[in-house]
């Protein structure tokens, strides 16, 4: 057992959580499905951590190469001297891609990538003599990270308020069908027209204003969006037909949580660019990347004067050797151990398993794919504190989670068996039923 640190603690949680700084919830360790607290009790991981561990805790395999990656070459800058796994690395993650996108740029964060990815279509649009077309598009009820692209970008409203006039010009599409997925398990069937909201974007700033639209392709953190039939399609062909690039932030859905490597391929939609983090890794090490079509990296690349630096963009630990190991460790694992298509046959015994949760008084909607769903409860009078103390008697009764608002977000890892799944049910059926 672990000594309890001392609770007055003086590192920054940058959080509005008053009750996470009074009463910090702690881990001591992990290990494959499971977190465990201070006194060693278990805890099941319903979170994958925050989307970052599908293949589980602490996996040898990652580890070991982590740690051998530290004896044989801990760092090199990777603008002037790049080393071999930064290069097996982005052939690996392009082979995992839809076709086309094949250039892979290595960043630390789903925000950087975020934000990378704008100055992509920025220089994009420049290079083509279009430097015109600065504004994104994005949509409500997004998230894409804090740093100031992706705070632009967030669909909540709060994110950004603090920050009016120094984040970037973003139209937010008001994405319709967000407020009618009552009960959804799988695609809703809504029909295309709803992505019109993208129409309407262009009606207000002109085509050749718009540099991009950057979706996620089910938006995770806000509640699990599960996009309509069609909605996706449409807007890969608003874009197409108007110059517009289309991003997807698959920060959340990539490596398998669709079921496929990335949400483009499930949603049979591929994009121009796409952002990726946290299962990179498997959660070991931080590490975040954006792939960019190769017309993309090409037409900048065309237009930018040798050792002109005006598109420079890059960072310290961009392609770190380490957070290659880790990575390359992990597709390894995903890929000896089926982990993607794992999820896609898990994912009917989950979504099924979430369903039978809809007759609790306090449930007032569920949504669902692959191997992500939302659960939504009704507020108390003040929103987000029934959702903030569900997730503290959750912790108490041994399953982690994060909950957004009243939305309880589940995303387990693709080891969990069918018993894993049965004690989630059982554990979320009881302590939603107590809060009522
Ligand atoms: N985009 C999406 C879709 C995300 O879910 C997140 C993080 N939850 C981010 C960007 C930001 O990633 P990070 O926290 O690694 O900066």
């Amino acid at each position: 057992v672990l000594a309890l640190p001392d609770m007055q603690h003086q590192w920054l949680p940058f959080t509005p959580n008053r009750e996470f700084k009074a009463d910090p919830q702690l881990f001591a360790r992990a290990k494959d499905q499971f977190y465990f607290d201070l006194a060693g009790r278990p805890v099941l991981d319903a979170g994958s951590g925050l989307f970052t561990t599908p293949a589980g805790h602490c996996r040898d395999e990652i580890a070991e190469a982590v740690h051998r990656q530290l004896q044989e070459l801990d760092f090199t800058p990777g603008f002037l001297r790049a080393h071999p796994k930064s290069f097996e690395l982005a052939r690996r993650i392009a082979g995992l891609l839809p076709e086309g996108l094949d250039r892979v740029f290595f960043v630390n964060s789903g925000s950087e990538a975020v934000d990378t990815a704008m100055k992509m279509c920025l220089a994009y649009h420049r290079a083509r003599g279009e430097a015109g077309r600065t504004v994104f598009v994005s949509r409500e009820r997004a998230y894409h990270g804090v740093n100031f692209g992706g705070v632009a970008l967030s669909g909540m409203v709060n994110n950004r308020r603090a920050f009016g006039g120094t984040v970037h010009g973003v139209s937010h599409m008001r994405a319709t069908w967000q407020e009618a997925t009552r009960f959804q398990i799988g695609q809703p069937d809504q029909g295309a027209e709803l992505a019109d909201d993208l129409i309407a974007a262009i009606r207000v700033h002109g085509a050749e204003n718009i540099a991009a639209c950057v979706v996620e392709p089910i938006a995770g953190s806000t509640g699990v969006l599960v996009p309509p039939r069609g909605y996706l399609e449409r807007l890969r062909d608003i874009c197409t037909a108007h110059g517009i690039l289309l991003v997807f932030d698959e920060v959340i859905c990539g490596f398998g949580r669709t079921g496929e490597a990335f949400a483009a391929q499930s949603f049979g939609v591929t994009p121009d660019l796409i952002t990726m983090a946290k299962a990179i890794t498997n959660g070991a090490v931080p590490m975040a990347a954006v792939a960019a079509a190769r017309f993309i990296h090409d037409t900048v690349m065309e237009a930018a004067p040798e050792g002109a630096i005006e598109f420079f963009h890059g960072y310290t630990w961009s392609a770190h050797p380490v957070a290659c190991a880790a990575a390359l460790a992990s597709l390894d694992l995903y890929e000896r151990d089926g982990l993607f298509a794992r999820a896609r046959a898990l994912s009917p015994v989950f979504l099924e398993a979430v369903a039978s949760l809809r007759d609790l008084p306090l449930v007032t909607d569920i949504r669902g794919y692959g191997m992500i769903a939302g659960i939504d409860l009704a507020s108390d009078g003040k929103p987000g504190r029934r959702g903030q103390l569900l997730q503290k008697k959750l912790y108490d009764n041994g399953l982690h989670l994060k909950t957004t608002g009243d939305c309880a977000i589940l995303a387990p890892q693709f080891i969990f068996s069918e018993a894993h799944i049965a004690r989630m049910t059982e554990i979320l059926r009881s302590t939603i039923a107590s809060l009522a």
